[in-house]
């Protein structure tokens, strides 16, 4: 006989219900929960609370709530916390009960406004020590990139603060008087000086206008991630119109700072392949895998179809060039700015050259630019070229586009909130879920099951002699192949 559904009565009381047992065993809140320390919060923050005065939600609930916001991609605050009520997981795991009183969405922005950036950073060092702990993290290889964040203002709010018709528009008015409101209540931590001040915007100041086939307010966040499991060791987040090459240092600093491991390798694409950053490199004594900049130069030069720089043979004995033609090139300016030194034969001798045609386009004759380290950069570059680095920059891509591709799913390429400071929590609390996803997946999978994928993918490349692919299958299983 079908059973039918009868209009429900709601109970006055309900009695005996368990609401840990209510979440499964292998929810991942439980597991986040038994695994992940928020109680640290209460030492981070306490300096920042008075003695007497209204009682505040507990630093670890507001924490807690934070995660949830970006682990579920909730849109907003609001809305978080409208569903905590309606999430029997969300109540457990905040330590609330059926009938708890739900605390407003307001607490979230003053927690973030009192607390600043300091306590979410250090949630997500935290997270890296544990991966370090659990084995998860080698640190002698990392792998660095960017990517572009759209900022949570529209284009409308772009002012030109140089035209006379936009500093009488109101908007130009306000943005003034908040910028330098901001200037002196903010701390300096929170504040941001934009290198191009002409196109701000009037609600987020601190996002850049980049041009990505159209112009877009945006902010950049900057990622290194170690070889071995993927775990993210260093976070940072900047405007959009911050050159990525510049972050380079920064990341390996941040790297040995929270894993006290000194990074050997740094892998990245070509637009970190500057000279300050090969030299960077060698003073530290790092491998750069990273393609060389210079090589779009190169074919520039090749385009112009003149003698490329190697046709040039340089005596260190005497300091100068010989050119094809069989010249010399001796030393002429000195440029500190880019610590370079040009040569050139003497103009009279390139004028009646038989191969000027050839060499340059320049009625004066062919300069060649020589770097003051120029040794150590070819050092440097030459080892960017060895086939181990080559299989790491193929690597690389792969690597970091799973890194961001997964951190889509937290909303990282949307700015939740306005200001540099609050992209900065932004991306300290995602880049602490991708990492607790992997520290969870490793704690509760079973070992024999990880050997026997290791096991499985060694079996399959055993007869592959090629070094890439095994390579790759290590970056596949998250472990590594020996
Ligand atoms: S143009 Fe000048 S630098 Fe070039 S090959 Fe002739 S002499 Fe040498």
């Amino acid at each position: 006989m079908m059973g039918m559904q009868q209009e429900p009565q709601s109970n006055l009381f309900y009695v005996g219900i368990n609401i840990d047992k209510r979440v499964r065993e292998n929810h991942f809140l439980r597991r986040v929960k038994q695994l992940i320390d928020f109680d640290f919060s209460y030492e981070e923050v306490k300096d920042l609370y008075g003695d007497n005065g209204n009682v505040s939600v507990p630093p670890p609930v507001i924490l807690k709530l934070m995660l949830l916001l970006v682990l579920y991609n909730v849109r907003s605050e609001r809305e978080l916390i409208d569903t905590v009520p309606e999430r029997i997981d969300w109540l457990w795991f905040l330590g609330y009960d059926l009938d708890s009183e739900i605390p407003n969405h307001s607490v979230l922005s003053k927690a973030r406004n009192k607390w600043g950036v300091e306590i979410f950073q250090s949630f997500f060092e935290r997270i890296v020590l544990q991966c370090m702990e659990a084995g998860l993290i080698d640190g002698r290889k990392i792998f660095i990139d960017s990517s572009l964040v759209d900022a949570n203002a529209s284009n409308n709010s772009v002012l030109d603060t140089k035209s006379l018709r936009h500093q009488l528009h109101k908007n130009y008015k306000k943005l003034e008087a908040r910028l330098e409101d901001s200037s002196e209540s903010v701390d300096s931590s929170r504040r941001y000086e934009k290198k191009n001040s002409r196109y701000i915007s009037s609600t987020d100041p601190d996002a850049a206008i980049v041009n990505r086939g159209k112009p877009k307010l945006s902010y950049q966040v900057h990622r290194a991630v170690d070889r071995q499991s993927e775990i993210i060791t260093a976070a940072e987040a900047t405007p959009g119109d911050v050159n990525e090459a510049h972050m380079m240092l920064s990341l390996i600093e941040k790297h040995q700072t929270t894993t006290g491991v000194k990074a050997e390798t740094v892998v990245a694409d070509s637009k970190y392949g500057t000279i300050e950053n090969f030299l960077t490199c060698y003073d530290r004594g790092i491998q750069a895998h990273i393609p060389d900049l210079r090589e779009a130069a190169v074919k520039r030069t090749a385009q112009r179809e003149i003698f490329l720089e190697d046709r040039f043979w340089y005596d260190s004995d005497t300091d100068t060039y010989r050119c094809p033609a069989g010249n010399l090139l001796k030393a002429k300016s000195l440029h500190m700015d880019r610590q370079s030194r040009d040569y050139a034969a003497p103009k009279k001798v390139c004028a009646v050259c038989q191969l000027k045609e050839q060499c340059t386009k320049n009625k004066s004759g062919r300069t060649i630019k020589r770097h003051l380290r120029q040794d150590e950069l070819d050092r440097m570059r030459e080892a960017s070229r060895s086939s181990k680095s080559k299989v790491d920059i193929k690597i690389r891509q792969h690597l970091m586009e799973r890194s961001f591709a997964r951190g889509t799913r937290y909303g990282f390429d949307r700015a939740r909130w306005r200001g540099l400071w609050r992209m900065r929590i932004q991306e300290c609390l995602t880049c602490a879920i991708q990492n607790i996803h992997v520290l969870i997946k490793h704690l509760t999978t079973p070992k024999k099951s990880i050997e026997a994928r290791v096991l499985a993918v060694k079996t399959v490349f055993m007869e592959v002699s090629s070094p890439l692919i095994v390579e790759i299958s290590g970056a596949f299983c998250g472990q590594r192949c020996h």
